[in-house]
């Protein structure tokens, strides 16, 4: 029997679902989801501190909305603290932890000496095998026996074998003067208790592994697989910070982006397929596995994402792209019901847009009257010259029984064989007219989709602006 594969994503609920987050969370997921295993989630909420339940809303928003669901959870340490310290207890009466009396004191004292002798700082065993008797009340923290020879030697999934000699590694306190278990140990008694089989996280939890390793083995635990994803720098080479690229998950949506493009984006993010670049998520849950994630760090690349966001926004079933850009339509605040299907806004702009949110701030002339027309494209088309391809556009326009695409074009080219002149002569004049700006989609298309009555109120408008322009010469 081939034993199931388990992983887990265990953020620390102190902020929002940065990419960096995301991008372990999508490998766990996608490991497991290879494999047809399982994925859990596992808040670490064990800093009472710095922990919140604003983050944890954030945590789950960003993996809600990026579609990666789990199995299992999620699960909160802070409820399994009587399964921490009773494990504990079990290792002071077995002897693979014992209480340490030093002061504070002792122990600055202590460490200020070894960093005067160039040493690294570490426990230095005194409670270790001390047989001073001390009264059940006595203030002392609990510590990991950590072996004192050989190494630890684990292979890492992405990066190779490692090996930490036992030699660097001091015994660890695994439960605080206030009878609080520490953050290393919950962490190994919950991928134990959870049947984690692979633990895949940040390089920056390499340090803890080979404790955690020592610690599960002193139980007669299971050691898991490990495999540390490189850290993502910012697209400047610089460690990845506000400024150069990092936001959360949900400040990407807001900035219009598709769950379905930063997900292909982040999984790019250090790991490859030949030099594929697309990928549905049904192929990442096919391809995905850790020998092709990369050991150097990342580069976070703003434009790249816009093409994929492109890509996607053309690419996926309008239908779906038009669920997400109504929200943006929402948060623009305009309603939709008195103009075309927002499908029709994504056949039509998609092309032209990198996000959803550039999209809905686009459209809005098919649905509303604008202000004033923009004035470099007014002063440029709507001109005495135009009056007359307008007035003839109009009466083209007009006289349609059968609003189709087909019709309108129709009207168009018409208007501009009869008067002998090029398409653009008839056509930026009637693009300003119907749309106020110089930009839009195809003008027959943008004509017909703005609707008849709505396009000749339009067309009047523009031609009592060219009178009054007029006028004032
Ligand atoms: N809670 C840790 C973090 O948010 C992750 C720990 C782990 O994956 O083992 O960085």
């Amino acid at each position: 029997m081939s034993m199931k594969i388990k992983t887990r994503f265990a953020p620390s609920p102190t902020g929002d679902l940065h990419v960096g987050g995301a991008r372990t969370a999508l490998y766990s997921w996608l490991f497991a989801r290879h494999f047809g295993g399982e994925f859990v989630l596992r808040i670490e909420d064990t800093d009472l501190e710095r922990s919140t339940q604003k983050a944890i809303d954030a945590i789950m928003d960003g993996m809600n909305w990026l579609n990666i669901d789990w199995d299992e959870g999620p699960y909160f340490q802070t409820k399994r603290f009587d399964r921490y310290n009773s494990v504990i207890d079990e290792m002071l009466t077995a002897g693979t932890a014992y209480k340490c009396y030093c002061s504070k004191e002792r122990l600055e004292t202590l460490r200020e000496e070894q960093m005067a002798r160039g040493e690294k700082a570490r426990y230095d065993g005194h409670c270790r095998d001390s047989q001073c008797s001390h009264s059940a009340d006595e203030p002392h923290v609990v510590r990991f026996r950590n072996p004192l020879d050989g190494s630890v030697i684990f292979n890492d999934q992405i990066r190779g074998p490692i090996e930490i000699a036992n030699q660097e590694l001091d015994d660890l306190i695994i439960r605080r003067t206030d009878g609080s278990p520490t953050y290393n140990f919950c962490v190994v008694i919950d991928d134990w208790d959870m049947e984690i089989t692979h633990v895949i996280r940040g390089e920056d939890h390499i340090n803890n592994t080979p404790r955690q390793i020592n610690i599960l083995k002193a139980l007669g635990a299971p050691v898991p697989e490990y495999a540390h994803v490189s850290m993502i720098l910012g697209d400047d080479g610089q460690k990845l910070s506000k400024r150069n690229g990092a936001a959360s998950v949900m400040q990407y949506r807001d900035a219009g982006y598709l769950p379905e493009a930063l997900l292909n984006y982040l999984v790019r993010l250090g790991w490859s397929h030949g030099d594929q670049e697309i990928f549905s998520i049904d192929d990442m849950k096919q391809l995905f596995t850790l020998d092709a994630v990369s050991k150097s760090a990342s580069a976070f690349n703003t434009e790249k994402l816009q093409w994929l966001n492109h890509h996607y926004i053309n690419h996926l079933p309008p239908e779906y792209v038009a669920v997400h850009l109504s929200w943006h339509i929402h948060e623009q605040g305009f309603n939709t019901q008195n103009g075309p299907q927002l499908v029709e806004i994504v056949k039509l702009l998609g092309e032209r847009c990198k996000t959803l949110k550039e999209m809905a701030q686009s459209c809005r002339y098919f649905y509303e009257e604008f202000d004033e027309f923009d004035a470099d494209a007014a002063k440029k088309h709507l001109r005495p010259v135009a009056k007359e391809p307008l007035e003839l556009v109009r009466t083209k326009l007009s006289a349609i029984s059968d609003w189709t695409l087909e019709n309108v074009h129709q009207a168009i080219e018409n208007t501009a064989t009869e008067l002998e002149v090029g398409m653009g002569k008839v056509g930026m004049p009637l693009r300003v007219a119907v749309t106020g700006c110089g930009q839009s989609p195809g003008v027959d298309a943008t004509v017909h989709a703005i609707g008849q009555t709505r396009s000749l109120t339009r067309i009047d408008r523009a031609l009592a602006f060219i009178a009054e322009r007029e006028a004032q010469q």
